[in-house]
């Protein structure tokens, strides 16, 4: 029985989704006007093994995942770099969409533009000034956060404490200034036509209103990045109580930060490391196994080090199943099925809130079991566990080798038999340049 840490209720509780069998899920994409960085690319990784297992233990999943394309960092970077903002958008969503699959994530069953549904954003807009719960003001339309009763839910914080330290000059016609902008009106950069004046929508009535549209009822999981539960997330749920009464989703998962040195990787503070650059240098596999290997709601503290680290990690656990997989091959063992105590461990863990670093515990006895191994018969099975579990995280190996290698494996063990060890030096070191010892 799969349990989840829910943001929502603070409490781990048993998932069961709405609808028997099929999961939906949400999760906010990125603003696209960079290159995409390792602070990013952690819930990429991460929320991608979430629908790998939920359909492991056999959910449909629908994972939708929106790209934010219309934006004031956008229109700002589109000037500096002389571009149109839709060549600045398109190339950095080409960006995102090449580093996901980089590292190994599927992509999204539907990844929704902003700018593709501002129709039904300014009809929810609409909707929500009939009902009193949005204002139009002369700079734009808000929402009046005292209309929400259940306002900082997620974040767990009153009126009272949000209202602390924010300056309380309220600007343009704000009641409130806790109040949130639903409609930006302005003509500079992109901007579209709405009964408020030419501009463009806030960022939390997008995903609300992609949300609402893309699925039309209340959804399983809604992800993101613990720096998005306040104020993004808040608000998307605020929107969505008084549009929908309901929270928007039931279960709302957050990722834990990234920190270089224990400050926050963000574009903004100029301490980013891209995705592009650490896989000239490593292996994205061994990247995904470094962000696997923390629990997802703790912090992750960065480093060149930690990297190196993880990547040694990684060729450890590559070496083992190439070895295996090289044996297999030799004797022409197909797999076998994997090894029931190691598979429950798995689920066991995986089941405890995707606690994966206990599952790596798992997979490094199955390395330790694989090096000591001689019958080949349980090197198939463990090698198979090994494959059954990574395959999950997204961090299985792909094996190819040629005849020749074969040939070479062949010669080094006859050599060995023979006891003539200098030529058995000779293939092993050949052996060796190409991966395969
Ligand atoms: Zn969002």
């Amino acid at each position: 029985m799969l349990k989840i840490y829910n943001s929502l209720s603070s409490k781990i509780e048993i998932f069961k989704p709405i609808h028997e069998h099929q999961v939906t899920m949400y999760v906010c994409g990125p603003t696209v006007y960079g290159d995409i960085h390792l602070g990013n690319a952690r819930p990429v990784i991460f929320f991608d093994v979430v629908k790998r297992y939920l359909k492991y233990i056999g959910y449909e999943v629908q994972f939708v995942s929106n790209i934010t394309d219309v934006d004031d960092k956008i229109i700002e970077k589109a000037k500096e770099l002389k571009l149109r903002e839709k060549q600045l958008t398109d190339l950095y969503t080409k960006n995102f969409i090449d580093m996901t699959l980089v590292l190994n994530s599927y992509l999204p069953d539907f990844m929704p533009k902003a700018t593709a549904f501002i129709p039904q954003m300014v009809s929810y807009i609409k909707d929500l000034i009939k009902e009193d719960f949005a204002y139009v003001t002369p700079s734009g339309v808000y929402f009046r956060v005292t209309k929400d009763p259940d306002y900082g839910i997620l974040s767990k914080q009153n009126m009272d404490e949000l209202n602390q330290g924010v300056r309380v000059t309220l600007e343009d016609g704000k009641e409130n200034p806790r109040d949130f902008s639903l409609w930006k009106v302005t003509d500079e950069g992109l901007a579209f036509d709405s009964p408020w004046g030419k501009g463009r929508p806030g960022w939390h009535t997008e995903c609300a209103v992609m949300n609402h549209e893309i699925f039309g009822e209340e959804i399983d999981i809604h992800g993101g990045g613990t720096d998005l539960k306040f104020p993004h997330h808040e608000n998307e749920i605020a929107q969505t109580v008084v549009h929908d009464h309901h929270h928007l989703a039931r279960t709302w998962m957050h990722v834990g930060r990234l920190d270089v040195n224990n400050i926050k990787m963000s574009k903004s503070i100029g301490n980013i490391s891209l995705v592009k650059d650490l896989i000239l240098d490593f292996n994205p596999l061994a990247f995904r196994l470094l962000i696997v290997g923390y629990h997802y709601r703790q912090p992750i503290n960065y480093s060149d080090d930690l990297m190196v680290q993880f990547s040694k990690e990684y060729d450890k656990i590559e070496r083992a199943l190439k070895k295996a997989f090289l044996t297999m091959s030799l004797e022409d063992i197909e797999e076998h099925i994997g090894i029931k105590e190691y598979i429950d461990q798995f689920k066991e863990y995986m089941n405890d809130d995707f606690n994966i670093p206990n599952v790596m515990t798992v997979v490094y006895e199955i390395i330790k079991m694989l090096n000591k191994e001689k019958d080949t018969e349980v090197i198939a099975s463990l090698y198979h566990s090994a494959k059954e579990i990574l395959t999950v995280l997204g961090i299985m190996p792909v094996f190819k080798f040629s005849e020749n290698t074969l040939d070479l494996y062949r010669e080094w063990e006859q050599a060995r038999n023979n006891k003539d060890f200098i030529r058995a030096d000779q293939l092993r070191s050949k052996l060796t340049e190409q991966g395969w010892m």
